[in-house]
């Protein structure tokens, strides 16, 4: 296949994807499977990647914003979908027509969802959140039982179905935290007075990526896994990906944009911060800060070229930053790797986390659209009418051919 020339890429591997799909499910064989696939999927591009993660299984598909349920039922999305950063406005018409289970985490929500069932002319399916101490959305445990009420009343007179009670934890990505237990307490407790009032959810789910992986006890009927998916650990305290058998999904390259030899004492990039310590060979990466590298990524930062790894020279600009090759050669072209899976050597997401004081999540996720996002592993049907993706192969250990994708898979 041919490869277009490209400043920079994101590969995303939809292979790894629906094996890490397969992992999670393995790991929760009880509960049913969500693929969170908000903001863009983390970074890999949201329509392919929940196609993706449908094609493995995942019965249910979570978005945060409305706006992002409503482009994946656009794309053809029929399976159950869960959105669940609302505020007023919704659109919640919209929602109740695209068959979304909304959650509700307050009064005011299910006012307006009402409000939405009349003008749709058909019942809503909506979600009850408690904050079971995350201290973020949810309804508060001395809410509960109005907003209960509210609901069961509602699904009495058929307007809507409560299909679910969630939660969210805090700190699942600390194991034995006392908060974790005492979040599952109030989390049992929440749902128990419910059901005593007469709601008879499909699903109970609390737990994210670091609670499907470390705490079985959390899984109940539906397990929400987003980091995973995208076969990033949640965090290293709980371990690598591939201690959990996942595998990195996306992988980040760029052409070297000019190679060329200087003398020794040359200031470089903006603030002058790297002075080349004697002549030396220097490699211009075409990424920057607009492209979603941080620019806490100056002088700390590395890249895989030549086989060896570099560090970032000087500050990281909107458009571009420079690594010092010294007296190795490099020709304008080749590739930079600027993190993937970690076979060749490359930097993980993980690992740019800890050099920029961030997470893998963030590292992934701004990763912006300037930057093509490049499927391989795919299947035709995953990646049909999205804008601007390109099947490649042989990019990250990719496909042979259309038509044997799992192939890709490695691991
Ligand atoms: C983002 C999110 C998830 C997924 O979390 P991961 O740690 O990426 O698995 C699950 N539930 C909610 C409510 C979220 O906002």
């Amino acid at each position: 296949m041919n490869e277009t020339p490209m400043r920079a890429r994101a590969v995303v591997d939809l292979a790894a994807l629906r094996a890490n799909v397969r992992v999670l499910r393995a790991r929760a064989p009880k509960a049913q499977l969500m693929a969170v696939v908000k903001a863009n999927a983390y970074g890999h591009g949201m329509v392919p990647c929940a196609r993706a993660a449908r094609r493995a299984g995942a019965a249910w598909i979570g978005t945060a914003l409305p706006s992002e349920a409503l482009e994946l039922r656009a794309a053809g999305d029929s399976g159950r979908l869960l959105c669940w950063l609302w505020t007023p406005g919704g659109p919640f018409r919209e929602a109740v027509e695209a068959d979304v289970d909304i959650s509700v985490s307050g009064l005011w929500a299910l006012e307006e969802v009402l409000a939405a069932v009349r003008a749709a002319g058909r019942p809503a399916r909506v979600q009850l959140k408690i904050d079971t101490g995350l201290g973020r959305n949810g309804c508060t445990p001395g809410d509960w039982e109005k907003l209960v009420a509210a609901a069961r009343e509602a699904e009495a007179g058929g307007a809507l179905r409560v299909t679910g009670i969630w939660s969210h934890f805090a700190c699942a990505d600390e194991p034995g935290h006392p908060s974790i237990r005492a979040q599952l307490d109030v989390f049992r407790d929440a749902v128990a007075y419910a059901e005593a009032q007469g709601l008879d959810p499909e699903v109970r789910h609390i737990a994210n990526s670091p609670a499907t992986l470390t705490l079985p006890e959390a899984h109940f009927d539906l397990v929400r896994t987003g980091v995973a998916v995208y076969g990033i650990s949640p965090s290293p305290e709980i371990g690598t990906p591939a201690d959990f058998g996942l595998r990195p999904v996306m992988t980040l390259t760029a052409s070297l944009a000019s190679v060329k030899r200087v003398p020794g004492g040359l200031g470089v990039s903006y603030g002058h911060q790297y002075t080349t310590p004697g002549e030396t060979t220097l490699a211009l990466v075409p990424l920057g800060y607009a492209d979603g590298i941080p620019r806490a990524a100056s002088g700390t930062g590395e890249v895989l070229v030549g086989g060896r790894r570099r560090r970032i020279a000087g500050r990281v600009a909107m458009d571009q930053f420079v690594i010092d090759l010294g007296d190795d050669t490099a020709e304008t072209g080749d590739e930079a790797v600027l993190f993937g899976p970690g076979d060749r050597g490359e930097p993980t997401a993980e690992e740019w986390g800890q050099a920029t004081g961030t997470i893998g999540y963030e590292v992934v996720t701004r990763i912006t659209r300037r930057v093509p996002r490049v499927y391989v592993g795919a299947y035709e049907d995953e990646i049909a009418g999205v804008d601007g993706a390109g099947l490649a192969d042989g990019v990250a250990g990719g496909v042979e051919a259309a038509g044997s994708p799992e192939r890709g898979a490695a691991g």
